[in-house]
């Protein structure tokens, strides 16, 4: 049987989420479980109430609408995204997931459809990370919550213990949101937020993985002196030799391993107009989808960063913490994608993820898909933020698609190792 998402119930219920804010500034601003955030998770939950499934919060605040199946002990299916977001940001980053997740939910129990896995529909807490460290329900439910994260302050210098305590949920509690099961399958529908599919003009992404990450800072030391009286032969410009590492930051992309690599902050001391430069440290942001290529471009800088120190006798000193590992996508679940946008007649090409996502952390548990849809001029975590509304109808509908065939699948596969 084929079932069709309804668009309109689709476009309007986003605009309603749209108009949750705090009004601050320009954009929307929900920032994790302030009270727009909360706000925003009972609407989605009436809902999810009028689609028949059964509500709940987990103790990381995770908000879980549920539809049974018909099979005794069957592991769910598992879509949806977040409800919170950065300040100012557009209508559509996370509240797009939850929404098409709902109306998934909405089309089954309106064709009496009964899958054979439960499907969940998760609004997951703080996705974004501005008051606390990012990913906190996707990371509770997987086991990758750290307990120390409770009394860490965050920008304002309230605790996330205090912060979960005013929205209601007990702090000491979170770790016990972790699933102890596997789950069939994992399929999070989210917007770009790039540029990739806008400028090929397709309307669906799927997703090959979630990139890795490295992080970490470069100093380089000289020697600050007088600008007008040190001879330019005598100089150790710790800024000169920093342009170097900038343009070799690049290139480790443009020309090297690493899929994207940026240099996003440069401090420099003494900094003041007639002083040359004695010392100054950079960020480091490198991500690739292939591991080996994020560990040789780290290679690759440190080979760089000891020429340049050589050269521009400086000190350069690069401290890298320990790097977010790159999370593949489930290769039949992405067939799926791709099957279903074809079938549709929309357009389709496989993409990688610079962004984190929800669905990555719950990849541990099991297979897991992400589609995409196209973010006008790729704009994303800004009121500017858009995609057409054909393209956000098209994508609920390949979700739909997605988890109908991932249901299936995953059936004929448990029932024969069953067997
Ligand atoms: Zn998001």
């Amino acid at each position: 049987m084929t079932l069709l998402v309804d668009g309109a119930r689709l476009l309007d219920r986003i605009d309603q989420l749209g108009s949750i804010s705090s009004g601050t500034g320009g954009g929307i601003t929900r920032l994790a479980w302030s009270p727009e955030d909360l706000r925003a998770r009972s609407l989605v939950g009436t809902w999810a109430a009028a689609a028949g499934a059964s509500l709940r919060v987990d103790p990381a605040g995770n908000l879980i609408a549920e539809r049974p199946g018909s099979r005794a002990g069957a592991a769910p299916v598992v879509t949806g995204s977040h409800l919170d977001t950065v300040i100012g940001a557009g209508p559509l980053d996370g509240a797009y997931g939850v929404v098409a997740g709902i109306e998934v939910l909405a089309c089954l129990a309106e064709q009496g459809l009964v899958l054979d896995h439960p499907l969940r529909v998760m609004a997951f807490s703080n996705e974004e990370g501005v008051v606390a460290p990012p990913f906190t329900g996707s990371r509770a439910i997987s086991g990758g919550f750290v307990e120390s994260e409770l009394s860490t302050p965050g920008p304002d210098g309230r605790t996330l213990a205090s912060r979960l305590l005013d929205a209601g949920i007990d702090p000491t509690a979170v770790s016990r949101a972790r699933w102890s099961g596997s789950v069939a399958a994992t399929i999070e529908l989210h917007i770009e937020q790039g540029p990739v599919l806008d400028r090929a003009g397709v309307g669906i992404g799927a997703v090959t993985g979630i990139t890795g990450q490295r992080r970490g800072s470069v100093r380089v030391t000289g020697q600050a002196n007088h600008a007008g009286t040190t001879p330019m032969a005598a100089r150790r410009d710790a800024l000169v030799a920093a342009a170097r590492v900038v343009l070799s930051v690049h290139d480790l992309a443009t020309a090297g391993p690493a899929d994207v690599a940026t240099v996003g902050r440069l401090d420099t001391k003494p900094g003041v107009p007639n002083v040359v430069p004695g010392d100054v440290v950079l960020s480091v942001d490198i991500r690739a989808l292939a591991e080996a290529s994020g560990d040789s471009a780290i290679e690759r800088l440190r080979t760089q960063l000891a020429e340049i120190a050589r050269e521009t006798e400086t000190t350069i000193e690069l401290d890298v913490s320990p790097p977010t590992r790159a999370v593949l996508t489930d290769p039949d679940l992405r067939s799926m994608v791709i099957e279903s946008a074809e079938r549709r007649g929309l357009g389709c090409i496989e993409l990688p993820s610079g962004a984190g996502h929800d669905a990555s952390h719950l990849a541990s548990l099991g297979p897991m898909a992400m589609i995409f849809v196209p973010s006008i001029a790729g704009i994303s975590h800004n009121a500017a933020e858009t995609t057409p509304p054909e393209d956000l109808v098209a994508g609920a509908q390949v979700l739909l698609d997605v988890i109908r065939r991932a249901d299936n699948t995953r059936a004929d596969r448990t029932s024969k190792q069953a067997r």
